[in-house]
């Protein structure tokens, strides 16, 4: 019998996990275990297997069974749900990459390797006028992306960018909620900083690195994070990485003088790492076998280091162990620790930023790369842009770009679009988390006992169960009864905050 259109389909789509899967393995060992010597060969090797993961995603056969399996009545249930959810996702990656020219995506890629070398030397220098070639071809390039993706009805040139990392948002969407946001935000900070800052000096010091370590790996499996499936090691920058349910990396950094980045980085790459091993087993193979998007991911990531990692109940449970590994910390009481872990500060780096400011550094990003993919903003411009940006919202200036618009790496790959799911990340989060208080009576209690399995359960059952059937803000509606909102992570920072800052 010949093979059917959906067997074609189901056939390359296990392939292309296999693919991506063993692509992701070889980045996970680029950055943790691999030999300085051994870098250009693991270009090598990467590039060839993206080139196959690519030729397969664009085979013309593929395009054809996908329309031929679209075509035929699918079978009833929830097997035909997931069969067209998983025609729809697989049609989405596929007409992306069939759009985009080969030309355009070589010369992408040159632009990025390029950016990030010229990237690292302008910031190590502060130059940003060294970098401006670079950014703006970066930018040039991913505008004729964008319009060979093809603009989505009603939307503009930066929705097919955004689309690419949280399928289905809009600016028109999104940007109101940001605007809410900061409008809020702004007089929080305001009362936060003219209050007394908590005393945290009894952070200040020597800690043991294997004692810190020690303590990240105690407290995995306490999350929930399995380690039959999964493990931790080091990198120099945190990040988390999924090849299967059943193979979840993660990587956490350690320093002597900082005892908490290790077990903040440790919550934040668990958050990521047990959504990847919730996503469902029987579509380890499928397209769909995967998170929804790049907000949802963070949604997880920050519940975890924020929403409980932050909370004073967790801290009641957990500072009597973490104290036994650092025993500095031994006199310190749950609610001093849990102030000085909720320090708000008016700081120049986003990704020190404490939660309050936090999104304050996104909405800066975001407002400044639409005006540069919508031409708005001349590159040249970008350094007093932000500037006057930075004052306004954070009522500070960085001293030199390198504190200012060179500090993170994402404009350097040309990667407009992705800053806006850290913000979806933190309303996401909040939103969920308040629905599970309210599923969960007592919830925060159990942390103090030390138990999270209630609350992973709950995330598993309404978020990980889902994968990639539906659109993350879906998924978030019928988890929480209503769609994005600012109106959960205000409710969350104002009552937190005002109860920890009163002047
Ligand atoms: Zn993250």
């Amino acid at each position: 019998m010949p093979e059917s259109a959906w067997d074609f389909v189901t056939r390359a789509m296990a392939e292309l996990r296999a693919l991506q899967g063993a692509a992701a393995l070889l980045s996970w060992d680029q950055e943790t275990y691999l030999p300085a010597k051994g870098g250009a060969a693991r270009a090598e090797q990467l590039t060839a297997l993206q080139g196959l993961a690519h030729e397969r995603l664009t085979d013309p056969r593929l395009g054809e069974a996908l329309a031929r399996a679209g075509a035929g009545a699918p079978p009833d249930g929830a097997e035909g749900e997931a069969r067209a959810a998983a025609l729809r996702a697989l049609r989405f990656d596929r007409d992306r990459a069939v759009r985009v020219p080969g030309d355009l995506v070589r010369a992408l890629a040159t632009a990025q390797s390029e950016g990030v070398e010229a990237w690292r030397a302008a910031r190590e220098a502060s130059d940003f006028p060294g970098f401006v070639p670079h950014l703006s071809r970066l930018l040039a390039l991913r505008r004729e992306e964008a319009d060979a993706i093809g603009v989505p009805a009603g939307g503009e040139r930066y929705d097919a960018l955004l689309d690419g990392h949280e399928e289905g948002m809009r600016v028109a969407r999104l940007a109101p909620i940001l605007s809410r946001l900061t409008g809020w935000l702004a007089p929080l900070v305001e009362r936060c900083v003219a209050a007394p800052p908590p005393d945290d000096a009894f952070l200040r010091g020597r800690f043991d690195l294997e004692a810190q370590w020690a303590f990240t790996m105690e407290l995995l499996p306490r999350l929930g994070f399995d380690l039959d499936a999964g493990r931790q090691d080091r990198s120099a920058h945190p990040f988390s990485t999924g090849m299967d349910p059943g193979d979840v990396r993660i990587t956490t950094r350690l320093f002597e003088d900082l005892p908490l980045s290790s077990v903040f980085s440790t919550l934040h790459e668990a958050g990521h790492g047990m959504y990847e091993q919730g996503l469902p087993a029987r579509w380890r193979r499928s397209v769909l076998g995967q998170g929804a998007s790049a907000g949802l991911h963070e949604s997880q990531s920050r519940l975890w280091e924020n929403l409980v990692g932050r909370s004073l109940p967790f801290w009641k449970g957990m500072l009597p162990r973490l104290a036994r590994h650092l025993p500095q910390l031994s006199g310190v009481a749950p609610a001093a620790f849990h102030r000085a872990v909720n320090k708000v500060e008016r700081s120049l780096i986003r990704v020190e930023a404490d939660e309050v400011t936090y999104n304050l550094h996104v909405a800066l990003r975001f407002e400044l790369e639409l005006a540069l993919v919508r031409g708005d903003l001349a590159v040249a411009d970008l350094p007093g842009a932000w500037d006057e940006r930075m004052r306004r919202l954070l009522g500070i200036t960085p001293p030199r770009a390198a504190e200012g618009c060179l500090q993170d790496i994402h404009w350097s790959l040309g990667a407009f679009g992705y800053f806006p799911t850290y913000s979806l990340g933190n309303l996401y989060a909040a939103s969920l988390f308040a629905a599970a208080r309210r599923a969960l009576p007592g919830l925060e209690d159990g942390f103090e006992r030390g138990e999270f399995a209630p609350l992973l359960a709950w995330l598993r059952e309404h978020v990980h169960a889902w994968g990639r059937a539906r659109p993350a803000e879906e998924i978030v509606r019928a988890a929480t009864g209503r769609g994005l909102t600012d109106e959960d992570l205000r409710a969350y920072l104002e009552g937190k905050y005002g109860a920890l800052y009163v002047s």
